[in-house]
Formats: structure tokens, sequence, C-alpha cells
């Protein structure tokens, strides 16, 4: 693993938030972003994406070492304005013809969400996209959008212990093992929040990604804001407050 955090930024803000899946971290992530003005960066959504090429590609999920190489060539251009939408705007560059390929969709289906854990497993890729992620971050803190203040508001599993550690703000996003697959459910439309489809992409998928990133309890000095009892303008708002503290 890259062991050389972004350098500091003079100016510029950082908020780090990680959190399991279905506590709600990208939509509340991205609202503080737009609050704040500042860039938003979604990291699972670049695992989703070198997982969705992995698979489009046929590369064997269980060779470590062609889906590091794989990944390793495929270029991800990321929207990180937060006003974008509900979800980011996402391209995938697929090596070696070069094709534009928007995969915003697509990286959101049940077969990406089955393998991506399997993907991100992998040390290589790790390192290979944590270097991606602080070079966003540190482009989004140096040169900012039109209209924009320089920062980030940056979300996944790993951004406040490995990609930011050193960030303005850092938070885990918590929520009940219920609450989180009552969320899951009603994003992807499921009729039963406690069917066994829905396990899997929360409390399966947790229990597997937990064996690569710590982001259960809240390494020292983060900031744990549970939003079991809040609701979505709640928990902004409660992140925002940590931010702004
Ligand atoms: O947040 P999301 O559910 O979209 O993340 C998809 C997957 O990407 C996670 O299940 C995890 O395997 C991986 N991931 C990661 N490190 C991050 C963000 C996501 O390993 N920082």
């Amino acid at each position: 693993m890259p062991d050389n955090p972004v350098p500091a930024r003079r100016g510029a803000l950082v908020v780090a938030v990680d959190g399991p899946s279905g506590s709600g971290k990208s939509s509340v992530s991205r609202a503080v972003a737009a609050e704040l003005g500042v860039a938003f960066l979604d990291t699972g959504a670049m695992y989703r994406a070198a997982t969705f090429s992995v698979l489009a590609h046929g590369v064997d999920l269980t060779d470590r070492a062609a889906v590091a190489a794989h990944v390793r060539g495929v270029a991800l251009d990321l929207d990180l304005d937060a006003e974008a939408g509900d979800r980011a705007e996402l391209v995938v560059l697929v090596a070696p013809d070069g094709a534009r390929r928007d995969v915003t969709t697509e990286i959101r289906g049940a077969e990406v969400t089955a393998a991506v854990s399997a993907v991100a497993a992998v040390p290589e890729v790790r390192s290979d996209l944590v270097l991606r992620q602080r070079a966003i971050i540190e482009s989004a803190c140096a040169a900012p959008r039109p209209g924009r203040q320089p920062g980030i508001v940056a979300e996944g599993r790993d951004i406040t212990t490995v990609v930011a550690p050193d960030a303005d703000a850092r938070i885990l996003l918590t929520a009940s093992e219920a609450v989180r697959m009552a969320r899951r459910a009603g994003q992807d439309g499921a009729p039963d929040a406690t069917s066994e489809a829905v396990r899997a992409a929360v409390v399966g998928r947790d229990a597997l990604d937990a064996r690569t990133t710590s982001f259960t309890t809240a390494a020292d000095g983060v900031t744990t804001v549970d939003s079991t009892e809040l609701d979505f303008a709640g928990t902004v708002a409660a992140v925002l407050a940590v931010v702004r503290r």
C-alpha cells in the first residue's frame, strides 16, 4: 500500500467519509459537498467501474495478477460535480482501444455488486486506485472547477484511514443493520428489505470487505455519525456539524 498520504493543502477543505454498505454515505457525502461548494468523489464507483471492465473483458476473477494488470490499463473519468444529480456521471475508458463508455448505470447492477469485493481485495488494485484517488483529491484542492471552492468530500471504506488520513474532517457514517438493509432495498426497488438478495448485498458484502478495509469502527481522530434515528436531512446536518466543528 502506498504510504505517502496527500500533503497538506493550504486553504482547501478535505472531508473523508467512510462507512458500511447502505449507510447512506454516497448521497449524504454528495449533499455535504454541494452545501460546501466543493467536489465529490465516490471511490466505490471507481472499484465498481474497474470491476465492470474486468467482467466485460472476461478476466478470471481468481487470477489476481491478471485482474491487477487489467485494472492498471483502465482509465477512469469521473464527474466530480456534487450537483451533477443523484449519481456521479462516470465514464470508463477501456484499454487498449480507448473507446469511451458511460457505465454509470451498469456499475450499480447485481453482477458488479457481487464481484466488486473480490476485485477490491487485490492489493495491487487497491494501491493503484488509492494513488488515483489521492491525485483526484490533490487536483480538487489545487484547481477547483470554476465557481467552486478548493476541496473535496471523498467517501468510501478506507478514506479516513488510508487515502486521506490527514483530512480536515474524518467521519465514520453508520446505521443499524436493519436500517441499512431497508435503505438498500429502497434504492434497488426490492420489495422485501429482509430478502436474501438484500442481505447478500449489504451484510454479505460488508463481511467480505471487512477482510480488506476497516470501516466498522472509527479509527483514532475519526468521528462517528450514527444515522439510525436520523432522516436524510438530519444526517447531512450532523455531518456538516462535524465538519464545521
Ligand atoms: O460504496 P460502494 O458500495 O459503491 O462500494 C463498492 C465496493 O467497492 C465495496 O463493496 C468495496 O468492495 C469497494 N470499496 C473499497 N474501498 C473503498 C470504496 C469501495 O474497497 N474506498
